[in-house]
């Protein structure tokens, strides 16, 4: 085995099921990056898995007259089921409300108070005096100070991204009662950031932990870097890290009735505990992945999470001692929808279950749309035309038609045999030696989190087989030239084979139905690029790798789209 990986996404809240816009963000760039490292025998973890407490999840529970429980219980299993259809590849998806993450988050907190990493503050706090109830940060909603957005939440303002905090809100009102809430004094423990500035600034701007190089920062995106800086040169402020709430890990002290731990202190220590779950249920040591210095911690994760990886859980993961810092945050940005912002409670958004309900099968066509428009450096749009386009002009026109080619070809004047290369020309040589350069080209990309870029790279390649074979017409020369026309289609099989291997981060379906017709196995990354299929070698007839879709089919889901809008 290779270098050990711990690659997290985001933990999802799990009151409402997945959109395109979550998928986009943080787990499929995810999941692209581990299968690319597994196929290069690397050791990885994949961790991910719903986080169930958060004002948000009681929020809505009061909504609908549930408890917290049936609401999570439902949709951890349907998301579950619907990354895994989705050939979303976690080593595991855990909870939060699972034993060993309890105990986990308290150990934390536990180490962090003996140690007097906090600092406990009497405030006046939101309370709601109609239900009497201090009103947690989702709870609170109001202008955002920064944007004037006018439903900023307690904690964040979901249009700018700010982070706030509740009393920073112009006009705040209770989401519950709708009341102008009144101040009320309340005791909790704060993390004091302002502590922490020095050494974040240094390890953010120049890579550099504890006087020695912890990572490149110039491998970090722009967008992460900037956000970062600007946090910390305006200043970190203390920050509270227990809440007044009857649902979520409550505080392991004595006189702590009704308080909690928040949400954003225990969620990211559920990537340890779902490690410490995993590494029991696969022999593995958990502490070789967080607390090995040779190990490679990636968190990836939306644009409005930065915060927390990048500042808040380093320190919580410094102060702890030998855990490791992440090597890497490569935030996405966000993913619009027929030029509107996705929102769950405007219904404006493709729910990924439905998807996989009106796509039958075509879970790649989707991922291959939502790799080649990913917000990777700024927002973009998805349409659904777009999606048609990208299936029909690129999956099926360019990578569909070369195989299909190829695969026919073979299996009508050889009996699907893989002929000989016999006498190659400079063509050929030209071909070849372009075919050794894609899987470097793909990798350096996939490497520095640019996973557009890669797939470009992975589908000119299947452009350039196409070209050799309209460039060579292997089957007008075969009447006159056998010879000549076995040679250019074992070329165009070694082209084929690679694409079973490149593509297989990004449209992993595809890649395994192309295995299963190249009748190959055990493919690594090194394999691609080189002679993968020896002569004699005996491939099976094709199927076709896409299917077309038509207009009609489009028209549906933009009417479906519309009509849920204009019932919201
Ligand atoms: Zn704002």
């Amino acid at each position: 085995m290779g270098k050990k990986h711990i690659i997290t996404s985001a933990l999802l809240y799990a009151n409402g099921p997945i959109h395109i816009g979550h998928i986009a963000g943080a787990y499929l760039p995810a999941d692209i990056y581990v299968r690319f490292l597994k196929l290069n025998n690397e050791d990885v973890a994949f961790i991910c898995g719903s986080d169930e407490h958060g004002a948000a999840i009681t929020l809505q529970a009061k909504k609908l007259g549930l408890t917290p429980k049936e609401i999570i219980d439902k949709y951890h299993n349907l998301n579950k089921k619907t990354f895994a259809e989705f050939g979303i590849d976690f080593s595991i998806y855990h909870r939060t409300s699972e034993k060993i993450h309890h105990e986990t988050a308290k150990e934390f907190f536990t180490s962090l108070e003996k140690n007097n990493s906090f600092e406990v503050k009497t405030t006046e706090q939101y309370y709601d005096d109609s239900i009497n109830q201090f009103l947690a940060d989702r709870y609170i909603e109001g202008e955002c100070p920064k944007c004037r957005y006018n439903y900023a939440y307690g904690d964040q303002c979901e249009k700018c991204g700010s982070a706030l905090s509740p009393n920073e809100l112009i006009n705040p009102k209770s989401t519950i009662s709708g009341n102008k809430p009144i101040l009320k004094k309340t005791k909790h423990w704060y993390l004091p950031m302002a502590k922490h500035e020095k050494w974040l600034e240094k390890w953010i701007d120049e890579g550099m932990l504890n006087d020695s190089m912890h990572h490149d920062s110039k491998t970090w995106k722009t967008q992460v870097l900037g956000q970062c800086k600007s946090w910390i040169s305006s200043g970190l402020k203390s920050r509270a890290i227990t809440r007044d709430l009857d649902w979520g890990i409550t505080v392991p002290l004595e006189n702590s009735e009704g308080k909690v731990l928040y949400v954003w202190f225990d969620a990211p220590i559920g990537y340890i505990s779902a490690t410490k779950e995993w590494a029991k249920l696969n022999n593995k040591k958990w502490e070789d992945y967080w607390k090995s210095s040779d190990t490679e911690l990636v968190h990836f994760i939306g644009k409005d999470n930065i915060v927390f990886h990048c500042l808040i859980f380093p320190i919580i993961l410094k102060l702890q001692k030998n855990y490791i810092l992440p090597k890497n945050v490569p935030a996405n940005e966000f993913l619009n929808l027929e030029g509107n912002k996705l929102s769950t409670s405007k219904n404006w958004a493709i729910w990924l279950h439905e998807y996989l309900i009106d796509f039958k099968d075509q879970q790649d066509s989707l991922r291959y749309t939502l790799c080649a428009t990913a917000p990777e450096n700024k927002d973009t749009d998805f349409t659904w035309k777009d999606f048609q386009a990208r299936n029909n002009n690129e999956l099926v026109s360019i990578l569909g038609n070369f195989v299909n080619r190829v695969v026919v070809l073979t299996n009508k004047y050889w009996d699907g045999i893989v002929p000989e290369k016999i006498v190659t020309n400079e063509y050929d040589d030209h071909i070849i030696t372009s075919l050794e350069l894609f899987p470097k080209k793909i990798a350096h990309s996939i490497k520095k989190f640019r996973f557009r870029e890669a797939l470009i790279e992975m589908m000119n390649l299947a452009r350039l087989g196409n070209k050799y074979l309209a460039d060579c017409e292997p089957w007008k020369i075969i009447k006159s030239d056998e010879k000549r026309a076995k040679t250019i289609l074992n070329i165009s099989l070694q082209i084929t084979a690679s694409l079973s291997i490149l593509s297989e981060p990004f449209i992993p379906f595809t890649s395994k139905k192309l295995k299963d017709i190249l009748n190959l196995t055990n493919l690594k990354w090194d394999d691609a690029g080189k002679t993968i299929i020896n002569s004699g070698h005996k491939i099976n007839t094709g199927t076709h790798l896409f299917t077309k879709i038509e207009d009609d089919k489009i028209q549906k889901m933009i009417d479906k789209l519309n009509t849920n809008k204009n019932e919201n």
